[in-house]
């Protein structure tokens, strides 16, 4: 039977909603030029790290999709909430399509390889493709766990609210560059360097484990995306919390969750060496070979 998810990463039409939202968000960044100020930058550089690393690297990638690591719920839902302010679409549907990327990586149903091209890798996917659409048998296959959590499954219906709210607090407290800066000049560069993860680290860098696919590692993705670009290392062994396999390779989110560690608050910490598969990765298992 074919695999439904194969057959939804194929669906193309323009998704009219996300397209109109992806103008609006480039041109006010580009708006934002001329808001120049200090505190705007400050503001998008902390929402950046807030969002990016707390939000999507520690949060929606390495413990709720590979569950990397064990934390209080409260510390998920708060992590989940931080990667809301990315605006990149709700935790259970973001899990959703990196899970199913995991089990299709570089194949047929891969939602996003540069297999099929390099612009449709980075952002062609999200216009036209599924984007982060999945319907309701998908999510029941790919994110069973997450949707039997209520918190989750309405977190996930309104992913945009926790961006209005700090951007309305944004314009309260410093007006329209702490906004724009804040919001649409940080959340579109993050966009892009989370799409560079889907993108480049599947066509540029090197590569550590002979997996069998083309995943890289790239220090300047992995330097724009908290360590998401050490992805080689990732693929090889993918419920691994730390991506950064060598004291070169800066990994900050990992430095997050270590953080949480010290602090008590994660646990039944996954490193390479004792990251067992995990059953979204059924189609990593035993493809690993040491390069070098
Ligand atoms: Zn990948
Ligand atoms: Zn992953």
């Amino acid at each position: 039977m074919p695999d439904q998810a194969v057959i939804n990463s194929r669906r193309t039409g323009i998704n009219w909603s996300t397209c109109i939202t992806m103008v609006v968000f480039h041109a006010a960044s580009i708006a934002a030029l001329f808001m120049f100020t200090w505190k705007g930058l400050a503001a998008a550089a902390l929402l950046w790290w807030i969002s990016g690393s707390l939000g999507i690297g520690m949060g929606f990638h390495r413990l709720l999709t590979h569950r990397g690591f064990k934390t209080p719920k409260w510390v998920e839902y708060f992590l989940t909430i931080c990667g809301m302010l990315t605006l990149e679409s709700g935790a259970i549907n973001w899990v959703a399509t990196h899970r199913i990327h995991h089990s299709h990586t570089d194949a047929p149903g891969d939602p996003h390889t540069p297999r099929d091209g390099a612009w449709w890798a980075h952002i062609g996917w999200i216009l036209t493709g599924t984007a982060q659409q999945h319907d309701e048998a998908i999510l029941r296959r790919y994110t069973p766990d997450l949707m039997k959590d209520k918190v989750h499954v309405w977190l996930n219906k309104w992913f945009y609210l926790p961006l209005v709210v700090v951007g309305v607090l944004l314009f309260a407290l410093g007006g329209w560059s702490l906004l724009m800066w804040g919001i649409f000049m940080r959340v579109t560069v993050g966009w892009h360097a989370t799409w560079l993860v889907n993108s480049a680290t599947h066509m540029w860098g090197t590569r550590r484990f002979e997996t069998n696919e083309d995943s890289t590692n790239n220090p300047v993705v992995a330097l724009l995306t908290f360590g998401e670009g050490w992805h080689n290392n990732h693929h090889a062994y993918p419920r691994a919390a730390r991506h950064g396999f060598a004291w070169y390779e800066l990994d900050v989110n990992w430095m997050g969750i270590r953080a949480l560690q010290l602090l008590g608050l994660a646990h039944d910490i996954k490193l390479f060496k004792d990251a067992e598969p995990s059953v979204e990765d059924d189609a990593s298992v035993g493809i690993l070979s040491k390069a070098a």
